[in-house]
């Protein structure tokens, strides 16, 4: 007798017919890029299988693509459709999604509580450079119609940690919020910033950086390797110092540099990763400031309407955070593209 299916399976482009095998997945390391074939992953408990049609390098990606080793499909952002289901309340065959970062069990406090980036019983994560991914239903966010794949894939860490940081620090129009550090995250916290209609302050050393924070709607950038940027921010915030402030650097000095330029009560959002240590007086820094230090890793998933909301309302300026496009065909030339920093978001097409 035939063993009975234990998931739905169905592809839009061959309809009823069943998952091919092996697929194309991209390895890094060594700063090479190349394709390697991989097994099609089958979905368990509450999985879906997503067959992907864009997936973004992330800056931590780039680790790996520098580092001597081998590291297949390790990438972590991305939309697509979904192939087939094991068992889920929440999505069926042929559902557009947008993908959260990693994969989590969905049924831990911080999974039920939408901070599904903090799951603590995390179940094996599959990878998103390939071209079908396995991933835990609650992972995913149901496209509406009108935002194709491209715009939905900044749903993961090209807009996610920056939202986290604009909500930690409660921004609203009356503010000026300064933003350090112009990579594709710093870029997604210019972009929800000015659509949310805050003044803006965007620091970065390098040039086309500094235009393209223009472009999105900063209203002053500076440059942040200028030995007189301290006075330069003074000016800037018509001598009241930073009110609000997110860094995207994960670098000591522009991390110091908002600590020491904090106002009274001032609110702050770290963003940028930085595994190392800096110099904090409690007194000084903290105590005697009323200062507010939010660590950000990324949004919580009940955001996710609003993250929505700002592509449906504002897809032109959304749009302009991916700068370049890729096939799989040509990642090499994707990864030097990321490398070389002269982008913002690059995506990759597992289709081309
Ligand atoms: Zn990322
Ligand atoms: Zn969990």
């Amino acid at each position: 007798m035939k063993k009975k299916m234990m998931f739905k399976c169905l592809s839009t482009d061959a309809p009823g017919l069943q998952l091919p095998t092996t697929m194309k997945a991209i390895a890094i390391g060594r700063k090479k890029a190349w394709l390697v074939d991989q097994p099609v992953p089958m979905p368990q408990s509450n999985e879906v299988v997503v067959k992907l049609h864009v997936s973004l390098i992330c800056g931590s990606n780039m680790a790996g693509f520098f580092s001597e080793g081998e590291h297949i499909n390790n990438g972590h952002e991305g939309a697509g459709e979904v192939v087939a289901v094991a068992h889920s309340h929440r999505l069926k065959p042929g559902d557009r999604v947008a993908l959260a970062p990693l994969n989590a069990c969905g049924k831990c406090a911080d999974c039920l509580a939408g901070d599904v980036i903090f799951c603590k019983q995390r179940p094996p994560i599959h990878g998103n450079f390939a071209q079908y991914t396995r991933v835990a239903d609650v992972m995913c966010t149901v496209l509406p119609d009108g935002i194709d794949y491209l715009l939905g894939s900044l749903l993961g860490c090209g807009l996610g940690p920056a939202y986290e940081g604009i909500r930690s620090v409660g921004l609203t129009a009356f503010d000026t919020l300064l933003i350090t550090g112009l990579g594709p995250v710093g870029m997604g916290a210019v972009a929800l910033a000015a659509f949310m209609g805050a003044e803006i302050i965007a620091i970065d050393p390098e040039k086309c950086r500094r235009d393209r924070a223009a472009q999105l709607g900063a209203a002053i950038v500076l440059d942040g390797s200028d030995p007189q940027i301290k006075p330069k921010i003074m000016e800037a915030t018509r001598g009241r110092g930073i009110k609000k402030g997110i860094d995207c650097t994960g670098k000591e000095p522009a991390e110091r540099l908002l600590i020491d330029l904090a106002a009274t009560r001032a609110k702050l959002a770290f963003v940028g990763e930085n595994a190392g240590t800096i110099s904090i007086s409690p007194s000084k820094d903290f105590i005697r400031k009323g200062l507010t230090l939010s660590g950000c890793w990324h949004m919580n998933m009940n955001d996710m309407p609003r993250l929505i909301e700002f592509l449906q309302r504002a897809p032109d300026r959304a749009g302009k955070l991916i700068t370049h496009q890729f096939g799989f065909s040509e990642a090499q030339k994707a990864f030097d593209r990321f490398a070389s920093r002269q982008c913002s978001k690059v995506a990759l097409l597992p289709w081309k």
